[in-house]
């Protein structure tokens, strides 16, 4: 996992090296959506990022269980860290469910899958497969 903010964001500087910048796409937190200028930290992985408030939230959850927050996983031992594998499926789930409940009220609303994959940056088609 990587992080990015958009005050020290190495692709950014890298681009500004050369004459013709590339377009980049605007991030946004998988699960809150908010935009990564408007959040002080956005954590990328795979096909999924996250924000600093939605991490917040996470560690909520993680503390509500009595599991230790988030931590710097290098400093944690295999005990530790496999210990902490049902919580955090837990807290990964809650935000899921956060997700499916906001994707849910749009649908309601009738907001196409157009938009909601946009608002995504995934295909009309994957956010209809992933949420529908
Ligand atoms: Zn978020």
């Amino acid at each position: 996992m990587a992080t990015r903010s958009h005050s020290a964001d190495g692709a950014a500087r890298q681009a500004g090296r050369s004459s013709r910048k590339p377009a980049r796409r605007k991030l946004r937190c998988s699960f809150c959506g908010r935009h990564e200028e408007v959040v002080s930290k956005l954590l990328t992985g795979p096909r999924v990022t996250i924000c600093d408030r939605c991490v917040g939230h996470c560690n909520d959850i993680l503390e509500a269980e009595g599991t230790a927050p988030f931590a710097d996983l290098r400093e944690l031992s295999d005990a530790e860290i496999l210990a902490s594998l049902k919580s955090t499926r837990a807290a990964a789930e809650s935000l899921q469910a956060l997700l499916c409940e906001r994707v849910d009220e749009l649908r309601r609303r009738e907001v196409s899958w157009a938009s909601i994959g946009g608002a995504l940056d995934i295909s009309r088609q994957a956010a209809w497969e992933r949420f529908s």
